[in-house]
């Protein structure tokens, strides 16, 4: 049979392959992004589900609207409004089946093949391999502790890119957050660029340390600021719920591109998460995930001072749901991870966070193991790792 084109640029996604390994009862993983599962508001969605059932009746399961159920997008553009002061009303959000579709979406109405996509070095994999669908060259802007590096940020935006791409709060995988100055140094070179930013935010408030910052679209009030935002890491991720915050003429395409890819997103699970937020404090719920998170993390950076060789650097971030940690030049990663699964402990190696083939850093995921496990898997894993280096 003969495939499409398109489809020779992608790769299929590395985590998702992985998870299959990993899944075996007696490996600790640190490989997954899942959230944890113990703060999925189970008997919330339970009276959730009957409220809208017994209120909407057929209504809630008939076919709606593809820029979402409207008091869902109301609950979003209050939220911006409270938070950050950020004046984004309900017609400039449209309701994706998770932020993954946004990419998807962004990538169908901006990108043509043969433009320059723009992203942080490392990247988030999905990004990747989404706007891989699109024929797109890639260009990157290496992430220092505080952010992208200014000055190649200017020399990227200056050679020209279509779309910069990024997830400046606890990115997924470095968790790094951009600190104040580098948003509005990076929001004003955008001003005087012409790309699209498109900034993705499903982590922004996971924090438990520290002060939340604003989104870089606080300081970029322009329509080519675009930001993406989901439920997935603060109520649930099986939801598939997320949101598009674009003006009107992105708008516009945004939503005929995304009927003719699904219609609209299933708006009883919509109508079950407004719901909830409705009869819950959302803020309660995540201060929750945050003291868990907390304490997770500070269970892991223990663990690993204790455990690991002194070559392996580690971050320590202050919100979010990995630890990033970096290896010595020339040491593979991808080579540690089969070494490393022989002792049923396993990471994600770096390298499809990479468009340049980098391997010698891997990510840890700590919101998804319990304090007992991530101590014993970083035990196992100090050891591979003072084996191998
Ligand atoms: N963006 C980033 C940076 C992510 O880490 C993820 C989830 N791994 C997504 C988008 C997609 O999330 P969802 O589709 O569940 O909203």
């Amino acid at each position: 049979m003969q495939f499409s084109r398109r489809m020779a640029n992608v790769r299929r996604s590395y985590i998702r392959e992985i998870l299959k390994v990993t899944q075996r009862p007696e490996v600790i993983s640190f490989a997954g992004g899942l959230p944890s599962p113990d703060h999925f508001p189970v008997r919330g969605f339970a009276e959730a589900t009957q409220a809208v059932l017994d209120e909407a009746g057929p209504q809630a399961l008939q076919y709606s609207t593809t820029e979402g159920f409207p008091p869902l997008r109301e609950f979003i553009s209050r939220r911006y409004r409270e938070k950050w002061g950020l004046d984004i009303p309900p017609e400039e959000i449209l309701i994706t089946s998770g932020s993954q579709q946004g990419l998807d979406l962004i990538a169908k109405t901006l990108l043509d093949e043969g433009d320059t996509v723009l992203i942080e070095r490392p990247g988030y994999l999905g990004a990747i391999q989404c706007f891989s669908m699109f024929g797109v060259e890639f260009s990157t802007v290496d992430l220092t502790p505080s952010g992208p590096d200014l000055e190649q940020l200017a020399l990227r935006l200056e050679e020209g890119a279509r779309l910069f791409y990024v997830v400046p709060t606890f990115q997924n995988p470095s968790s790094t957050a951009w600190d104040l100055t580098t948003r509005q140094e990076a929001a004003r070179l955008l001003a005087a660029s012409n790309a699209v930013l498109l900034e993705d935010n499903p982590y922004g408030e996971l924090r438990f340390l520290g002060h939340d910052m604003p989104p870089v679209r606080a300081f970029f009030d322009d329509e080519r600021a675009v930001l993406m935002g989901s439920f997935s890491k603060i109520v649930a991720p099986g939801l598939r719920l997320g949101w598009i915050a674009a003006k009107p003429a992105l708008m516009h395409h945004l939503v005929t591109a995304k009927q003719a890819s699904d219609l609209h997103t299933s708006t009883f699970t919509q109508r079950v998460l407004a719901r909830f937020l409705a009869d819950t404090d959302l803020d309660e719920h995540i201060a929750l995930i945050r003291k868990e998170y907390g304490e997770r993390r500070d269970c892991m950076v223990e663990a690993i001072e204790k455990h690991f060789p002194v070559e392996v650097t580690a971050s320590r971030p202050e919100g979010g749901m990995f630890l990033w940690c970096e290896l010595p030049e020339g040491v593979s990663a991808s080579a540690l991870f089969e070494k490393t699964i022989a002792c049923n402990v396993a990471f994600v190696p770096g390298r499809p966070f990479y468009v340049d083939g980098t391997d010698n850093a891997f990510r840890l995921n700590f919101s998804n193991s319990t304090p007992e496990r991530i101590n014993e898997g970083i035990k196992r894993l100090g050891a591979c790792l003072r084996e191998a280096l």
